[in-house]
């Protein structure tokens, strides 16, 4: 009887053990669906909050001003990267006694990125940079170096990237007057001095607005450039490409972005530096270019620049 009793007993609690197991289980999926709930929800905000932020730029005049003479290229997809590779290659390398390529750009462009610093999409660009190995120009406004973002200026600094001058407010500047003018650029190059012990020695005129009291004002060269138009949020990553491709000749300046919420340009600049990078092209800082091309500046000169030719 005692042991029918043991028997009985361990049976209960065999039967127990495998309802809990099972319990468990189903608990377990049940939470993992509802953490996958939360996070799609979370996930579509962060998303819906981007997507506003991004407009609100577009609401700029930007547009109507930067897309000047800028049309976007239908010839250059990104398929083309193999097609382009042949004759690039044959420009530019040469071989060495151990048989390897050694690359030799003849010609160079420049990456521009406008808006920062913060440290969210500057930060993903530096590291697409960094794993490229390739320099760019970061033209930063002043009102948004802050103790939060210095870091992100200073890093950008330390990697061989130029820091240019996108004035304090990121307000238009062509209606301003010369104290509030002399005002915006100077609070920025001292921000920027103080942080990497060198001022900014380029402008890109916010919107690209420009009067003639600012090219009187600003002695610092004016660089608009070839203009990627990736600061309209409905301009998608394979356009940003084909006006960056498309684009593409030596001595380019591209005009890029990247404040918060900018994915597509951060998405497509992977295939938009290889493809540069397949044709041969080499990377500079805006004022590198300014000195590899032989062209000179002189204050005030009234010019915006784009492209450097070479000078001879
Ligand atoms: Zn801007």
């Amino acid at each position: 009887m005692k042991k029918l009793r043991k028997v009985l007993a361990m049976l209960l609690c065999m039967t127990l053990l495998v309802g809990c197991g099972a319990n468990g289980a189903q608990s377990e999926t049940g939470n993992v669906a509802q953490s996958s709930a939360v996070e799609s929800i979370h996930e579509s905000k962060v998303e819906s909050g981007e997507e506003s932020q991004t407009q609100e730029q577009s609401k700029a005049p930007e547009s109507a001003q930067e897309s000047e003479g800028q049309e976007p290229a239908e010839s250059a997809e990104p398929e083309s990267t193999e097609e382009s590779k042949e004759p690039a290659t044959d420009d530019v390398q040469d071989t060495n006694v151990n048989g390897e390529e050694e690359e030799m750009p003849e010609k160079f462009v420049a990456l521009t990125f406008d808006d920062g610093p913060n440290t969210t999409i500057m930060v993903e660009i530096l590291d697409i940079l960094a794993e490229e190995d390739v320099k760019a120009t970061f033209y930063l406004i002043g009102n948004n170096i802050t103790f939060v973002t210095e870091d992100v200026v200073k890093r950008a600094y330390d990697e061989g990237h130029e820091l240019g001058n996108h004035s304090q407010s990121h307000l238009q500047m062509d209606k301003m007057d010369e104290e509030t003018l002399k005002q915006e650029i100077e609070l920025v190059q001292k921000k920027v001095e103080s942080l990497v012990g060198e001022r900014p020695a380029t402008f890109r005129p916010p919107y690209i607005a420009i009067s003639q009291l600012m090219h009187d004002t600003i002695d610092l060269p004016f660089i608009v450039g070839v203009d990627s138009r990736d600061w309209d949020p409905t301009v998608t990553a394979q356009e940003r490409y084909n006006n960056v491709i498309g684009g593409a000749q030596d001595g380019a300046i591209f005009l890029m972005h990247c404040f918060p919420g900018n994915t597509e340009t951060v998405k497509i600049l992977p295939a938009i530096i290889k493809e540069l990078k397949a044709q041969g092209y080499g990377f500079a800082t805006v004022s590198e270019l300014f000195e590899m091309q032989g062209v000179t500046y002189e204050a005030h000169d009234g010019e915006r620049y784009s492209v450097l030719s070479k000078q001879n």
